[in-house]
């Protein structure tokens, strides 16, 4: 049984509302989790972790097939998609495990249930109510959204039903070729499943730089999949053993129909309007720098408030939240300047501007552009065509922008978001000794072309 009453509750206990929660209690609030569904939130069980243990077989898959390069013959590979499942399982059941334990370690009670707001203060879960001394935390995510014209339903699948098939797919139809849209398709094609991916703009991964998503494009494009850019699909028909539907003057059909183009917040279950929790005018909850509603005392989080709708970025909101219910000074986050990670082959890191809006929004622009095979780790680990591109102010040395495809690139793009953290612009980071040979150094090679100085090229 809960508690009647705690100084800081938090419904959800995703990426957001984990780490509130245990932020919450390290300052010394007692703290209560409600979860209607599983420990970890949407990330851990259904999205983030389960895509990256699927895309992790598919990596190692795909360096198999390379491995004839760097001289290993590799006659017979098969998948057991079985195994695989089965490994995803395990992954997300040790992360999942290893939230509950720190709820354990940091005194937090979990409690299953669904949650909604009862008054400024106080929260009933499936008709108990509790009492919120100092904040509740809402941090309840999102739920997929559909394409107009399409539902959700029998070969009609999420991007979290895509990562949860039990049988490999012949054929996957993927629409939305943004970074979780990319992802499936990548997986999925690399496991030797054959993609159809459509995207309505021009370009996959259309939010990146320009460069950028050109030359994931072209790599994607061999991995068993056709694309099709600026490309809308319609009369999407679900039957018993497949999905039809038409683009342009053709006709197509897979096992399943992805809909990866877009989510909204879930906040159906908590009666927002009873206690006079505002929204924005894109539906999400209207929260201030500090993640304060409109509401004294009720903070909103995560995939519920503007910003990108990424795990790290909940989290760190989630950081923010508490403090400043517990009477700290906070900071708000510079939305712009987080890491960005698309995890298929290859990885797009990015931060900040792109050239076109560093370039729309007057900024003297200057671009540093290498490839990965300006630096001996390049050639050594056989990524020869991955690119690095810095946007930077020319005037201020600043940097507007990183961005990065290939091996590593979403552990890359963290030196560039550092450096700017810190302060630091593209001439610093030209003047960092990096380790040899590592693909670090082209991000060092990037901001010596910013600055002027290219060594190697
Ligand atoms: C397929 C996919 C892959 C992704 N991959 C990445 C990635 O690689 N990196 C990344 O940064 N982001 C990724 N994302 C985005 C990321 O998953 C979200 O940004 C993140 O989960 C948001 O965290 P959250 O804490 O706001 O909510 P969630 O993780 O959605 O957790 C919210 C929790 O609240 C619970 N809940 C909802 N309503 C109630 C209620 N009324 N009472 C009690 N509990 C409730 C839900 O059951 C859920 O468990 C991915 C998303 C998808 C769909």
């Amino acid at each position: 049984m809960p508690e009647s009453a705690y100084d800081c509750i938090v419904i959800g206990s995703g990426p957001g509302g984990y780490v509130a929660a245990i932020r919450a209690a390290q300052l010394g609030m007692s703290t209560a989790v409600i979860e209607k569904d599983a420990v970890g939130g949407r990330c851990l069980n259904y999205a983030c972790i389960p895509a990256k243990a699927i895309l992790r077989v598919a990596d190692i898959l795909h360096e198999i097939d390379e491995a004839d390069e760097f001289g290993i013959a590799v006659p017979d590979r098969t998948v057991d998609f079985a195994k695989v499942f089965e490994r995803r399982q395990k992954v997300v059941k040790t992360l999942t495990g290893g939230v509950a334990g720190l709820f354990k370690k940091n005194k937090i009670e979990y409690i299953e249930g669904t949650a909604s707001l009862a008054g400024e203060n106080k929260v009933t879960v499936d008709g108990t109510e509790i009492e919120a001394r100092k904040a509740i935390v809402l941090a309840t995510g999102s739920v997929p959204k559909p394409i107009p014209g399409t539902e959700f339903g029998g070969r009609v699948i999420g991007t979290e039903e895509a990562w949860a098939l039990q049988e490999q797919p012949k054929t996957l139809a993927v629409v939305g070729a943004g970074a979780s849209g990319a992802e499936i398709a990548s997986a999925y094609g690399r496991l030797g499943t054959d993609v159809l991916l459509f995207e309505a703009l021009d370009r996959v991964l259309p939010t990146e730089d320009a460069d950028i998503s050109k030359a994931a494009g072209r790599r994607l494009a061999k991995q068993n999949m056709t694309i099709h850019t600026g490309t809308l699909i319609e009369n999407v028909q679900s039957q018993d053993d497949k999905v039809t539907f038409s683009f342009g003057d053709q006709q197509g059909e897979a096992d399943y129909l992805v809909i990866a183009a877009g989510r909204g917040p879930d906040v159906e279950a908590l009666g927002l309007d009873a206690v006079g929790v505002k929204l924005d005018d894109r539906g999400l909850i209207d929260v201030d720098g500090a993640l304060r509603t409109s509401v004294k005392g009720i903070y909103a989080i995560g995939d519920l408030v503007k910003g990108p709708a990424l795990a790290h970025k909940a989290s760190d909101e989630g950081v923010i939240a508490v403090e400043d219910a517990a009477g700290l000074e906070t900071h708000p986050i510079e939305y712009i300047d987080i890491p960005r990670a698309t995890f298929c082959t290859p990885a797009v890191g990015s931060f900040g501007l792109t050239e076109e809006q560093a370039r729309e929004q007057g900024i003297d622009v200057v671009v540093g552009k290498v490839n990965y095979g300006a630096v001996g780790a390049g050639t050594v680990y056989g990524d020869r065509t991955g690119v690095i591109k810095i946007i930077g102010d020319k005037q201020y040395g600043e940097l507007v922008g990183g961005h990065i495809v290939g091996a590593k690139a979403t552990e890359l793009i963290q030196e560039l978001v550092n450096a700017k953290a810190l302060e630091g612009g593209y001439p610093e980071v030209a003047r960092i000794v990096h380790g040899h040979p590592t693909l670090a150094e082209g991000v060092m090679e990037a901001a010596r072309a910013a600055d002027g100085w290219l060594i190697h090229g």
